[in-house]
């Protein structure tokens, strides 16, 4: 047992941490705080995991009670920590500043949103998973009939994409997952600023299985993550798994430059042959698809400058304020 009261082994059980992002999110979380912990007991009860197991919110730098709410629940129950971050920094930073917070601390993580739209009893099934050896278990939601015909062709439409391009994301599974902490110890050492998960974590390897889930409507509370925020995430995504992109500009190219040469070759036969004529229309498109064709290229070229500008710099990527607890030994600086 460490000074503050928490072991860092659980009897032979895992020990185990579900790490909960918060944001503005006053009016969901005493629903969904009780309900998480109600879930963890029945766990614990079922000999799944230690009784030492606890539930860590990650405050991410709200503006309204979500963190007095956080502060409250740890005085009232054991099981319910929590860290805040000192300032807004994305649901990926939040989660990965939970993550990192639990290693060395537990023997197993489970990330979920705090909202309830994520089924809370796959946990259980999860836990069922990570027992019989898997090292991580993906949640992956089983369909998406709740979903507008705009968010289902997107959502397809992209998973689809990262694959082509390279990525390798689990189809239809977002954040809700369980890691073990071998899986966060080697997740440590990826160091990138950009974050994107889900994308990630397939990356670090070890066995992994899947639960199947049915995702739900947010029980209280607005979505942070408007069709804007959501297309920025998926560029993200891609541009942070791979450089195909750049590829297919050099090929791209190619093509056009191929192309351009026939023109001219075809320009100068035609004018050798004194039959020129005036093509304003043609030139200006020719103009216009190769500056717009540039424009794009450089667009692209520049997304992945801003990535290595961004990386160069490494910054920190949370910083902690307050906790609710200490921290045995402080073995990860993020
Ligand atoms: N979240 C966060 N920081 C943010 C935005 C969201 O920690 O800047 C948390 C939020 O509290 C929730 C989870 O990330 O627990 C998912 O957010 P949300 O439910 O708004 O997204 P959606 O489910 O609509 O994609
Ligand atoms: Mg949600």
């Amino acid at each position: 047992m460490n000074d503050n009261g928490l072991v860092t082994s659980g009897e032979g059980l895992p020990l185990l941490w579900i790490i909960v992002p918060c944001y503005n999110e006053e009016s969901v979380l005493p629903i969904t705080a009780p309900l998480f912990l109600e879930e963890l007991k029945r766990i614990i009860s079922n000999g799944k995991a230690s009784d030492l197991s606890r539930i860590l919110f990650v405050n991410d730098g709200s503006k309204d009670k979500t963190w007095e709410l956080i502060t409250e629940l740890s005085e009232k129950d054991m099981h319910y920590i929590g860290i805040s971050q000192s300032r807004n920094r994305g649901h990926q930073n939040a989660l990965l500043a939970g993550l990192m917070e639990s290693v060395g601390n537990c023997d197993v993580t489970i990330t979920i949103d705090c909202d309830g739209q994520d089924d809370i009893t796959a946990m259980e099934r999860m836990m069922d998973e990570y027992l019989s050896g898997a090292e991580i278990v993906y949640g992956v939601r089983s369909k998406r009939d709740k979903d507008t015909a705009f968010k289902k062709l997107t959502a397809e439409f992209f998973y689809k994409l990262v694959n082509v391009l390279g990525g390798e994301v689990v189809y239809n599974h977002a954040d809700y997952r369980l890691m073990s902490s071998r899986v966060l110890e080697e997740f440590e050492s990826f160091r990138e600023v950009n974050l994107f998960l889900r994308g990630m974590i397939p990356l670090v390897g070890f066995r992994s299985s899947n639960v199947y889930y049915e995702r739900t409507e947010r029980l209280a509370g607005e979505s942070h993550y408007p069709v804007r925020k959501m297309l920025h995430f998926a560029l993200d995504g891609i541009t942070s798994l791979s450089i195909k992109p750049i590829y297919m500009i050099v090929v791209f190219g190619c093509l056009v430059s191929l192309l351009g040469f026939v023109g001219v070759v075809w320009a100068i036969v035609m004018n050798i042959l004194g039959e020129t004529v005036a093509g304003w229309a043609s030139m200006v498109c020719i103009i216009c698809f190769l500056g717009g064709i540039q424009l794009l290229s450089i667009g692209i070229i520049g997304e992945y400058i801003g990535k290595i500008y961004m990386e160069t710099k490494r910054r920190p990527r949370y910083i902690i304020s307050e906790r609710t607890w200490k921290p045995y030994k402080r073995k990860y600086k993020g």
